[in-house]
């Protein structure tokens, strides 16, 4: 081996003796409640298509006709000669979706924050994270250059400190720069791998008080809560009060891309600020038209019928015989069976692989060491039967959850 690949061999001898190594694994047909995988069909609960559509008949046609009509690429980032008329479309379907007065679709989610919090802030300014958010805006923290302050999980005492103390700092700041620093807090409102809410409505009432910014990454409650099924923030009715309303396009809505949705202002400001955006092709037409169909899809009588199915499932994780919607409504579609160790939970998810159901085990880095767990994920794509063989799996291995650890 060459010195490089030494170097990189050693590293990842490391890796693998903590448990930590991670590998590829290949899945021969659509995304879906079955999935084939080393020649063997299996069940799966780890999929973020919450409602089916990433092989939806209507999301599928509209890629097809898209690629028709508009071939395969963009040929230039939307700046240049790309902005093609299906972009136009997914972002006003979005705005209209959201109720934003205007909305961008990005080519991820994760390039939507990357893009979003380093158009908006600079090394005078501060983000206050919870503790809990994912990589895309801790890494978007870390490349704007803003103070970061992290607070613990849904702690509203602790932000609360953080945002007494970065008032204070404004104070100082703002002298000796041209603009006045600003404060913006992130957060998810429902945590991608832990499935619990964020308190929406206190952090509004927080973040105004202190004079602060909102952020909310809805990646995992887009197109599911709500009456409208905008997200949390609507279901808590304070989605007017968020300045930052971010999600993506490749969770329920079956597509792939992200998006920022808020005032005309906001947005104006991202297509001349936001270098994820600026600096990169525009995505593959097919993924927006079906992005546009998701929403459509998910606006429509059966995007609702798909997410009472979604909760009905849900219920029946916990309980076959009991089966309360509304609590299995709280409890949503992300359940973390927390293991602790590394080791064991690879083990665990190998043991639920011989029974057929494919879980797999989440670790460092994506949560904390020694809170190794497997997030289970329903769809509405699952069978009350597939629920029935979930249990069986899940009692085999001494993992059936109950409604106290979720
Ligand atoms: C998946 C996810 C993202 C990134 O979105 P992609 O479209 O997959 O890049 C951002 N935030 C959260 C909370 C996510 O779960």
């Amino acid at each position: 081996m060459r010195p490089f690949d030494l170097e990189l061999a050693r590293r990842l001898s490391a890796i693998r003796e903590q448990g930590l190594f991670r590998e590829l694994r290949r899945v021969d047909g659509a995304q879906g409640p079955r999935i084939a995988m080393g020649g063997r069909t299996l069940l799966n609960f780890s999929s973020n298509d919450y409602l089916g559509l990433a092989s939806e008949p209507a999301l599928r046609a509209a890629a097809l006709e898209a690629v028709e009509k508009y071939g395969t690429g963009a040929g230039a980032s939307r700046l240049i000669c790309g902005s093609l008329g299906v972009y136009h479309e997914l972002d006003e379907a979005i705005a209209r979706f959201k109720a934003t007065e205007a909305a961008l679709s990005f080519s991820t989610g994760y390039a939507t924050a990357l893009g979003t919090i380093c158009a908006l802030l600079g090394k005078d300014d501060v983000i206050v994270i919870d503790k809990l958010v994912h990589a895309s805006v801790v890494d978007a923290a870390r490349l704007s250059g803003a103070r970061i302050r992290v607070f613990a999980h849904n702690d509203l005492n602790d932000l609360e400190s953080i945002l007494r103390w970065a008032d204070a700092a404004k104070d100082s700041k703002s002298q000796s720069s041209s603009r006045r620093p600003a404060v913006l807090v992130a957060t998810e409102s429902i945590f991608s791998m832990d499935g619990d809410r964020a308190p929406l409505r206190e952090l509004v009432e927080l973040k105004d008080r202190f004079g602060a910014w909102l952020m909310v990454d809805e990646a995992h409650a887009t197109g599911l809560y709500g009456a409208h099924r905008r997200g949390l923030a609507e279901e808590d009715g304070v989605a007017d009060r968020i300045e930052i309303q971010m999600g993506t396009l490749g969770k329920a809505l079956g597509a792939a891309g992200g998006y920022i949705a808020g005032s005309r202002v906001l947005i104006d400001y991202l297509v001349n600020r936001a270098r994820s955006f600026i600096f990169s092709t525009a995505p593959a037409p097919a993924a927006a038209a079906a992005a546009t169909a998701g929403i459509r899809f998910v606006e429509s009588d059966r995007g609702s019928a798909r997410v009472a199915q979604l909760w009905q499932r849900c219920g029946e994780v916990f309980s076959a015989a009991t089966p309360d919607s509304r609590s299995s409504a709280r409890s949503g579609a992300i359940i973390p069976l927390i293991v602790g160790d590394e080791i064991m939970a690879v083990e665990t998810a190998g043991r639920l692989r011989e029974q057929g159901v494919f879980i797999p085990a989440i670790r460092y880095p994506t949560v904390a060491r020694g809170a190794a767990r497997l997030r289970l994920t329903l769809t509405a794509a699952h069978t009350a039967e597939d629920i029935a063989c979930l249990r069986t799996a899940l009692a085999a291995c001494g993992l059936l959850p109950s409604r106290s650890n979720s």
